[in-house]
């Protein structure tokens, strides 16, 4: 585990289609306190980075957004050295002029899930016996400042443009929104409707990890569109239609990524002033 083949300063949560035609890609097995990620991760090098990819939902999308042990994920990135993380995932428009393709960088977000643990500071002992203090972050601003930055000029520089800031609402799923639902979500100013930005998010800040979301609109939400109402094949065929161009964005924002140890942005303060009571990895 401790080899450079094994190590990574750059995490990226999402499918093998950004990873799997990498050159000399190492599988890595990770064990946490908290279980096992959502997959072994992929660990190879890009643009002179060390980056490690972990697919979501597992490699044959099998685990729900709702079953996806998001602790162990962002757990075992820091374990492997990774401090900087971003997040693709696929969203529906809340707005008629976010159709599909659109590629929005949140700023903010608004947590409807139910059943998810969303914090590493719960009291329960770690398998080490060391017990997590109680523990408020600051969370004002979910996203990292400099993350997005260089997620936006990376969509530009591909001559995509993107849509900078607005509130992703992440719900519980598995199921799509229904048309109350959506243009509820729309009529508070939201602007995308995703599954798996809560609380991948919170876990990150909780570690101290730069995290930033890169929003791919797949579809009009329900009570953005007058239709039949958004299909998993809408939201799969958008995807596979846009993950070209969203791989060479992702890794133009990799390759342009601050160094770990030159970050100074907000996320490397989440635990100042803080006792955890738990050793990070
Ligand atoms: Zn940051």
């Amino acid at each position: 585990m401790t080899s450079a083949a094994s190590t990574a300063e750059i995490g990226v949560i999402g499918g093998s289609g950004f990873y799997s035609f990498l050159d000399d890609v190492t599988e890595i097995t990770v064990k946490t306190p908290y279980g096992a990620p959502s997959d072994s991760l992929f660990v190879g090098e890009l643009a002179g980075r060390r980056v490690a990819f972990l697919p979501r939902h597992g490699r044959s999308h099998h685990l729900p957004p709702h079953r996806i042990n998001y602790r162990a994920n962002l757990w075992a990135l820091r374990s492997l050295g990774v401090r900087q993380v971003l997040g693709p995932c696929a969203v529906g428009g809340l707005r008629e002029e976010y159709g599909p393709g659109t590629l929005l960088i949140p700023d903010q977000l608004v947590d409807r899930t139910k059943t998810r643990t969303q914090t590493f500071f719960d009291g329960e002992p770690l398998p080490d016996g060391t017990v997590p203090e109680v523990v408020h972050l600051t969370f004002a601003d979910p996203y990292c400042p400099v993350g997005r930055t260089v997620a936006l000029a990376a969509a530009r520089g591909r001559a995509w443009e993107p849509v900078d800031g607005g509130t992703m609402v992440v719900i519980e799923g598995p199921r799509f929104s229904t048309r109350a639902e959506s243009r509820w979500h729309a009529a508070q100013g939201w602007s995308v409707v995703g599954m798996t930005g809560h609380p991948e998010a919170v876990l990150a800040r909780e570690l101290g990890l730069c995290y930033t979301s890169m929003s791919l609109v797949t579809d009009l939400d329900a009570g953005a569109e007058t239709g039949e109402g958004v299909t998993h094949e809408d939201v799969l065929r958008v995807f596979g239609e846009n993950v070209a161009r969203l791989r060479e964005v992702l890794f133009d924002a990799v390759a342009a990524l601050p160094r770990n140890e030159k970050r100074d942005c907000l996320c490397t303060h989440a635990h100042d002033g803080w006792d955890l009571g738990i050793e990070l990895p």
